[in-house]
């Protein structure tokens, strides 16, 4: 195993070769973890589980120090929206994706809240925890985590308060976390620019730091506050690379994952770690770990 550092690190890879050929590419790019969609981003019928592939992916993966990979469910599914069978959809395909996830135990499991068209807020919120309480079982070894949205149209979880409000109404809330995407909070009004202490204290106090399971780490083509929700490759946005090496050396979110997913192709994804990489300063945070526990 060669670990130049101990950054987690990886970017959204195509799932159609299966796990094992995922596990190569992002090894091949310089990747320690990897996000992927569990079907066709449409929703469409899932591909069977091959176990030999999966076989062959925990071993690849134990071998090269791949860790917590990152599931994407569908983004066309909406968990409330106002035709019942519409919502029906996205809680049968969850609930596939999450026995699927069961080969591959002990992931994250990520989905867009949805968009209320139109009912409000609260009924979006309503129908969403509805949709995790129809899903989540006892048993499960996934953690299903909720991503926070730029506010595009009539999106749910604008805000943290918002995603909170979903959290607070699930029974198994243990199996529930958050995926914190860059591009989208900075476009929904959370200026992790100017203040990224300030947003991250936000989300301790609002959600909770223990929930934040993962970040997707993206540069915005939009200004702040936008809600447009388009990604630029990392420093070509108006989030810029100084903000990015903040945020991959912010106490506060040391060793969470982080997930590209900038429009790139594999060469593009390899630059973008290999810049991160060297952007992680390894002394800095053994320090602040040092400072704050202190050894005893
Ligand atoms: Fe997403
Ligand atoms: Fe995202
Ligand atoms: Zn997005």
């Amino acid at each position: 195993m060669e670990e130049t550092n101990s950054l987690t690190i990886g970017c959204h890879l195509s799932s159609s070769k299966g796990f094992y050929h995922m596990g190569k590419e992002a090894v091949s790019i310089g990747a320690n973890t990897f996000q992927f969609f569990t079907r066709n981003p449409r929703g469409s019928r899932a591909k069977a589980i091959d176990p030999g592939d999966v076989e062959r992916y925990h071993s690849f993966a134990a071998e090269h120090g791949i860790q917590r990979i990152l599931a994407h469910a569908p983004y066309t599914l909406n968990a409330c929206s106002k035709d019942p069978h519409v919502r029906e959809f996205a809680l049968e395909t969850m609930a596939d994706d999450l026995v699927r996830m069961e080969h591959v135990p002990g992931n994250c499991y990520n989905f867009h809240p949805g968009s209320h068209v139109g009912q409000g807020s609260e009924e979006g919120i309503r129908l969403i925890a509805e949709t995790l309480n129809a899903i989540l079982r006892p048993e499960q070894h996934t953690t299903v985590l909720l991503e926070t949205m730029a506010g595009k149209g009539s999106e749910v979880g604008r805000s943290f308060g918002e995603i909170r409000q979903i959290i607070d109404r699930v029974e198994l809330s243990d199996h529930v976390g958050v995926c914190l995407d860059t591009c989208h909070v900075y476009d929904a009004g959370y200026d992790i620019v100017g203040d990224l202490d300030g947003v991250l204290e936000g989300f301790d106090r609002t959600i909770g730091l223990d929930r934040l399971r993962a970040v997707h780490v993206n540069d915005s083509k939009n200004p702040f506050a936008s809600h447009k929700d388009r990604h630029e490759k990392i420093g070509e946005g108006s989030i810029g690379l100084e903000t990015f090496v903040k945020i991959i050396n912010h106490p506060a979110l040391e060793g969470l994952p982080f997930y590209l997913e900038t429009p790139n192709e594999l060469p593009g994804y390899r630059a973008e770690i290999a810049l991160l990489r060297e952007k992680y300063n390894l002394i800095k945070k053994v320090y602040v770990q040092t400072e704050r526990n202190p050894i005893q």
